[in-house]
């Protein structure tokens, strides 16, 4: 396997899920379920084993973007509930009902092909959907005005079930939560409007990272956890309610060292240039890997060593804790590797293990990483791409 890859820590994930499933509570104290999004490949983690280990530890069913990522949870093998967070297209129809998800809905169009779908499917059953309402976020759902007509629509069909009302928060992970709290009441006057018509609205649903780790209200019947369950909060405006561990350590080897002397230049553009002799190293990693180029000459990397090649995983952590150090990165970095400035007296050798970001506190996290150059966490876990194998550690 390439020395590029992310460890991905199944015990922080678990931890996560834990602490995250403990902070919710319903009006009445009771605890609230809750389903993990798994979209975009579990983030980068890898959506068939995110999705076991959710099942496992009590979500009551997952959330993916599109179709595909369906079809793969279910060509892995993952039994259980799959809502569809984003709107398909109507040609999918038959597809979703294959395969059994159950897709958020926002208009009649679409609520009418999956009907048709349903009814022509080789053993028709009842397609349960969550109607999306509105609120505030301003990109998919119905207005909250519409929300009864739609919903006794599709109470109507046959082959539809109503299986749950839901909504979106666009700033529940800021430090003021008036906007969600309107949300909310526009919420709950919309479901009140479902009811009155005799409809009965199923499964409540509204909770992403920033409102499950915030306000307590907006837990519902059941919440719909993200981020926080890959060990990242949503922003830094908001509180730190809980420990979240990251779960993604994305890890290399040096593979190449060389001293450069005074007044030479390291990669393309030569935006570096070696203030002093100093030894540098090689990491195969690159944007390809979607280690962001915008962090050439702004990241650091966690550097480790020292560490004797093949040594057992125990003498290896007892070595790291003596020589752990963080250097920069510098230069531009390439498509395929990037290169370190370990410092002139460095005992840096080829094998090393560098972290480029996870959970060790002496190094980058992604949230480190994603400061540097302008997103968000999300952005810096999810682009990590297949070119980098995951490596899954149960941490037991
Ligand atoms: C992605 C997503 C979530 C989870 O959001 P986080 O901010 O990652 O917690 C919840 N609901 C919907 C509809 C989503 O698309």
């Amino acid at each position: 396997m390439r020395a590029t890859r992310a460890i991905i820590h199944l015990d922080n994930l678990r931890h996560n899920i834990r602490s995250i499933a403990g902070r919710l509570r319903s009006a009445g104290g009771a605890p609230v379920p809750f389903i993990v999004a798994v979209k975009a490949d579990g983030y980068g983690h890898g959506a068939g084993r995110v999705a076991s280990v959710a099942r496992e530890e009590g979500a009551e069913g997952v959330g993916v973007a599109t179709v595909e990522e369906g079809a793969h949870l279910r060509d892995v093998g993952f039994p259980g509930r799959i809502l569809l967070y984003s709107i398909a297209l109507a040609e999918e129809a038959a597809a979703i009902v294959e395969l059994g998800l159950e897709p958020f809905v926002a208009d009649r169009h679409y609520v009418r092909a999956l009907a048709e779908a349903a009814e022509g499917s080789a053993a028709p059953r009842a397609l349960p959907v969550h109607l999306k309402i509105d609120t505030g976020m301003g990109r998919i759902g119905c207005r909250p005005e519409e929300a009864a007509e739609l919903a006794a629509e599709i109470s109507g069909e046959r082959w539809l079930n109503l299986a749950g009302v839901c909504t979106h928060f666009p700033a529940a992970d800021s430090d003021d939560q008036s906007f969600t709290y309107q949300q909310l009441e526009r919420f709950q006057q919309a479901v009140e409007t479902i009811r009155s018509r005799g409809v009965d609205p199923g499964c409540l649903h509204a909770a992403n990272s920033g409102a499950c780790l915030e306000v307590d209200d907006a837990s519902l019947d059941s919440a719909r956890p993200g981020i926080s369950v890959y060990g990242y909060y949503p922003s830094h405006d908001q509180r730190r309610a809980v420990e979240l561990k990251p779960v993604m350590e994305l890890e290399s080897r040096v593979v190449f060292v060389k001293s450069v002397d005074e007044g030479e230049t390291v990669s393309y553009g030569r935006t570096w240039t070696a203030s002093r002799r100093t030894r540098i190293a090689t990491i195969p990693a690159g944007y390809a890997d979607g280690y962001n180029r915008l962090l050439s000459n702004r990241a650091e990397v966690l550097l480790f060593t020292g560490e004797v090649a093949g040594a057992s995983e125990s003498a290896m952590n007892r070595s790291e804790s003596r020589t752990a150090r963080r250097v920069p990165v510098v230069g531009r970095i390439c498509m395929d590797q990037f290169m370190i400035d370990c410092g002139p007296d460095s005992n840096v050798r080829v094998g090393d293990r560098v972290v480029l970001f996870g959970p060790d506190p002496r190094g980058p996290d992604a949230e480190e990483l994603a400061d540097l150059v302008g997103t968000i966490p999300y952005e810096v876990v999810s682009q990590i791409n297949h070119r980098v194998p995951r490596v899954y550690h149960s941490g037991r």
